[in-house]
C-alpha cells in the first residue's frame, strides 16, 4: 500500500541517474552540493506512461521518441519490477549498438493518483499515455478511476502549454467519462463533475482542446501543417497496436476509443 510507496518532497529531489544511466551529466559535482546530493541529467524527463502495465507501449515509444525521456509509472510492484527487467535485458542485449538504444524509457513504482507533483514540476511533460485505465465500473468505486476533476488539474499542471494528453479504452463509458472531465476542466473555475461536462455560456474555454484524430487505418491521410499532427498520429497508432491492452483488443475483434487533448495556453493559470 501507499505508506511503502518511496516518493521525493519535490522533483529536484527526485535522483534520475539511476533511472537514465546514460544521460547523467558529466560533472554532477556542483549541483549535488545544492539538491542533497541528487545526480542531475542532460534533460528532464517529459513523456509519461500512467498505469503502464508491462511496459509494451515503452518498448514502442523509445525508437519513436529518441530524444524524450520517457517513464511508466505503475502501481503494481511486481509489474514494475518485470518493466525494469524487461527495460535492463533489452539494454544489455543491444549494448553494442550506437547510439545504445532503450536508454531513454525506465518505470517507476508509484500512486500517479497522489504523487504525480512530486516527480514533475509544472510544464514539465510534452505528453502524458492514460492507456486502458482500469475501469471501475461501479458508481461508488468512480473515485478510483484515474481520470476526475482533481487529476486533470494535476495533469495541466505538469503538462506543458501545448503538450498533450492520450488516452485510449475498450469502455465506451469510460471513454466518455475521460472526455467530458477533459473538456469540462477550466471552463467554470474547477469544472468537471458537477457540471457534467456542459461548457456554459459565456464561460472561458476549458484547460484542454480536443483533438479531431482521423479514423483507424487512415493517420496517414491526415494533412499535416506544421509537423504536429504527424507526430499525434504516430503516437495514437502506437497507443492502439503497442500497448498490452490494445493488442488484447485486436486479437478479440473489439473497439477501441480514443481521444487526446492538448493543453492549452493559460495565462490566467496561478
Ligand atoms: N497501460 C497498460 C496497457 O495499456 O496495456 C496497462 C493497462 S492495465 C488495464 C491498468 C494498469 O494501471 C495496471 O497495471 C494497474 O496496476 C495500473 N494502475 C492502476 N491505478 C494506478 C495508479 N493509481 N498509479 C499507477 N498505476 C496504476
Amino acid at each position: 500500500s501507499d505508506h511503502r510507496l518511496t516518493y521525493p518532497a519535490s522533483p529536484a529531489l527526485m535522483d534520475w541517474s539511476s533511472h537514465y544511466p546514460a544521460f547523467v551529466a558529466p560533472d554532477t559535482q556542483s549541483v549535488a552540493k545544492d539538491h542533497a546530493g541528487v545526480k542531475p541529467l542532460t534533460k528532464p524527463v517529459t513523456v509519461a506512461d500512467i498505469g503502464c502495465g508491462f511496459g509494451g507501449l515503452l518498448v514502442a515509444l523509445s525508437p519513436l521518441l529518441p530524444d524524450e525521456l520517457i517513464l511508466g509509472l505503475e502501481i503494481r510492484t511486481q509489474v514494475t519490477e518485470y518493466v525494469e527487467d524487461r527495460i535492463s535485458a533489452l539494454r544489455s542485449q543491444c549494448a553494442d549498438r550506437s547510439p545504445r538504444p532503450y536508454q531513454n524509457i525506465s518505470c517507476l513504482r508509484a500512486n500517479t493518483m497522489k504523487f504525480l507533483p512530486n516527480f514533475f514540476a509544472r510544464g514539465q511533460l510534452s505528453h502524458i499515455f492514460l492507456c486502458f485505465p482500469d475501469p471501475h465500473f461501479k458508481a461508488r468505486k468512480h473515485k478510483a478511476r484515474i481520470v476526475s476533476s482533481t487529476l486533470c488539474a494535476e495533469y495541466a499542471y505538469v503538462l506543458r502549454p501545448g503538450g498533450c494528453v492520450y488516452t485510449i479504452t475498450d469502455v465506451e463509458e469510460l471513454g466518455e467519462w475521460m472526455r467530458s472531465r477533459f473538456e469540462a476542466f477550466g471552463n467554470s473555475g474547477v469544472g468537471g463533475e458537477d457540471e457534467g461536462g456542459e461548457s456554459g455560456e459565456g464561460r472561458a474555454e476549458g484547460m484542454f482542446e480536443t483533438i479531431e484524430l482521423p479514423e483507424e487505418g487512415k493517420e496517414g491521410e491526415w494533412v499535416d501543417e506544421g509537423g504536429q499532427k504527424g507526430l499525434v498520429a504516430m503516437l495514437v497508432r502506437c497507443i492502439r497496436e503497442e500497448t498490452e491492452e490494445g493488442k488484447k483488443v485486436t486479437r478479440n475483434g473489439g473497439k477501441r476509443f480514443v481521444s487526446v487533448f492538448r493543453r492549452r495556453e493559460d495565462p490566467a493559470w496561478p
